[in-house]
């Protein structure tokens, strides 16, 4: 029996090999997709993280060199502090997040990590400092517990639990008949986008980065109805730098600092308070916001009734 299960354990092992070489690759598709040119200087360093601040110095760049997307974008995140970023669509909000994952580089100024100058440092310790949540989380065919491990490979059972509590998703796998070996993606059970987007949260806690960036979901109805998912958010970005990409306007109440962006320009800044006082960009899309939630409200209230 020995000698039949020998082999098949080495299968089983080069299964798992080969699969997680396929998620790496899938990552790195991702990745290159975006912009093969991106490369390590040959002598860039690894970057190394002490209080994990952020800062854009003067920041320009453009996809296409006729059409400048950010211009001169000058911010920093404090070590542990939270920055939202908001404006109208189009205005550069995701650019500046891409730009710090380095998934493209300025055309002129600056991007620092604790004094360090992004382009200069190794892409793979860059990327492992900072994590992100997305607004659309990708899930692999296989089990939720392996997409939540996907946050880092060594942890525990009890460690995956725990971020699936602290993501508040803990509930609904438990109630799976399954559990946490219930098969997801397009071969298993369809996640709703909230769902999906609470278990990017608790990979996120499992990696536990340093950096957090939150993209957050654009849909009103979503923030609605998933009012959980922003509890998670607060859990996670609380003592971490964090930049949240603001679609609504709801979640940036408590943010340390709002930068108001038009067209790849910072044309305010400051707390929700100060920014509203001001009366000016800021306060007229919290006025629209408002309307639009009340608006909101009214439409789920008529489907409850219905
Ligand atoms: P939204 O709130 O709609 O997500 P945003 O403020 O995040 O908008 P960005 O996604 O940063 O805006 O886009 C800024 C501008 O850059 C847009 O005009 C967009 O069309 C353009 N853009 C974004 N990605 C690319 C790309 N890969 N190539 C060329 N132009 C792009």
């Amino acid at each position: 029996l020995i000698q039949l299960y020998m082999p098949l354990n080495f299968m089983g092992m080069v299964y798992r090999q080969i699969k997680q070489a396929v998620i790496d690759i899938d990552d790195m598709f991702a990745i290159l997709a975006r912009n093969p040119e991106i490369r390590d200087a040959p002598d860039a360093r690894p970057l190394v993280i002490d209080q994990a601040a952020v800062a854009f110095e003067d920041v320009h760049f453009a996809y296409r060199a006729d059409r400048p997307i950010l211009r001169g974008i000058s911010f920093s995140v404090p070590a542990g502090k939270t920055v939202a970023l908001v404006g109208p669509s189009g205005a550069g909000k995701s650019t500046i997040s891409r730009l710090l994952f380095r998934f493209y580089e300025p055309q002129s100024g600056r991007i620092r990590i604790d004094g360090q100058d992004i382009a200069q440092t190794q892409q793979k310790s860059l990327r492992s400092a900072i994590g992100m949540v997305p607004q659309d989380t990708v899930l692999f065919n296989d089990t939720i517990g392996y997409n939540i491990r996907y946050g880092r490979w060594d942890a525990t059972e009890a460690e995956i639990r725990e971020a699936a509590r602290l993501a508040q998703i803990d509930s609904f796998i438990e109630s799976l008949p399954e559990g946490y070996d219930t098969q997801v993606g397009e071969r298993g059970l369809k996640l709703s986008g909230g769902e999906k987007q609470r278990v990017a949260i608790a990979r996120t806690i499992l990696k536990s980065p340093p950096i957090l960036i939150l993209d957050e979901a654009t849909s009103a109805l979503d923030s609605f109805t998933e009012k959980e998912i922003q509890d998670a958010l607060d859990r996670v970005s609380r003592d971490r730098t964090t930049l949240v990409i603001a679609h609504r306007l709801s979640t940036v109440v408590g943010a340390d600092e709002i930068i108001v962006l038009d067209k790849g320009e910072i044309v305010e800044r400051g707390t929700h308070m100060d920014l509203l006082e001001s009366g000016g960009v800021y306060a007229a899309m919290w006025n629209r916001q408002r309307e639009i939630d009340e608006a909101t409200r009214t439409l789920l209230r008529a489907q409850e009734e219905e």
